[in-house]
């Protein structure tokens, strides 16, 4: 079970691996983008940490609204409002519940973060984007394939991708050959998300 708790713990656990990875994040950015990857999302799990110790929420839903806010109001890339909308849906898809119960009510739940990046950013599987692990991973969740690999596989499948949105997509073929940074930070997210699923 992923109680109030274990996301809590979870999400600090993202901030901490963001912050490991900022360079690392921020160079994947730099051939294929404006190089700031790795530095936006700090700023924003920063913020969010911050806004955490202020608000010390209590429930699910208020602490993916803060992680929320803090994305939107602190990352300045494309990237911010995206995992915004995302974690605002599951805001809203977690208001009446104390605990995630099920490999199955997880990946419903992550469905509905993946619908909110795809209703903000119109990207499609394919399009090499942070969509392209999100839907990979709500598969998995799905068919009980979710793992380290799994993960890793579709981090790593958009590198043969080409961009068809956001910066990188100016570079047209060009960007083909590089691991998409924003695929790169789900990859971090879901994670750090393993070892809460036993
Ligand atoms: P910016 O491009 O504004 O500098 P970031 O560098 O923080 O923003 O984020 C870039 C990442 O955002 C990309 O690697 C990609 O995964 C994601 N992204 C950009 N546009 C879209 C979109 N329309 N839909 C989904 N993801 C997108
Ligand atoms: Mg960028
Ligand atoms: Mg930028």
């Amino acid at each position: 079970q992923l109680t109030t708790t274990e996301i809590q713990a979870w999400l600090a656990d993202f901030a901490e691996i963001i912050t490991e990875n900022k360079d690392y994040l921020s160079e994947l950015d730099t051939p294929i983008g404006d190089g700031d990857h790795g530095n936006n999302m700090n700023r924003g799990m920063t913020e969010y940490l911050h806004a955490f110790e202020t608000k010390q929420p209590t429930t699910i839903s208020d602490t993916f609204k803060l992680l929320s806010m803090s994305l939107i109001s602190k990352v300045g890339g494309a990237s911010g409002p995206l995992y915004g909308s995302a974690f605002m849906n599951l805001t809203k898809a977690t208001k009446d519940i104390t605990e995630i119960t099920s490999t199955t009510q997880l990946a419903q739940l992550m469905k509905t973060g993946l619908v909110g990046i795809q209703a903000r950013g119109k990207a499609v599987v394919g399009d090499k984007t942070m969509v392209d692990v999100w839907s990979a991973i709500v598969e998995d969740l799905e068919n009980n394939t979710f793992s380290k690999e799994s993960i890793a596989i579709a981090k790593d499948h958009t590198k043969n991708m080409q961009a068809k949105k956001g910066r990188a997509s100016y570079l047209g073929e060009r960007s083909i050959g590089h691991i998409d940074p924003g695929a790169a930070s789900s990859a971090l997210l879901f994670q750090t998300l393993l070892p809460y699923l036993d």
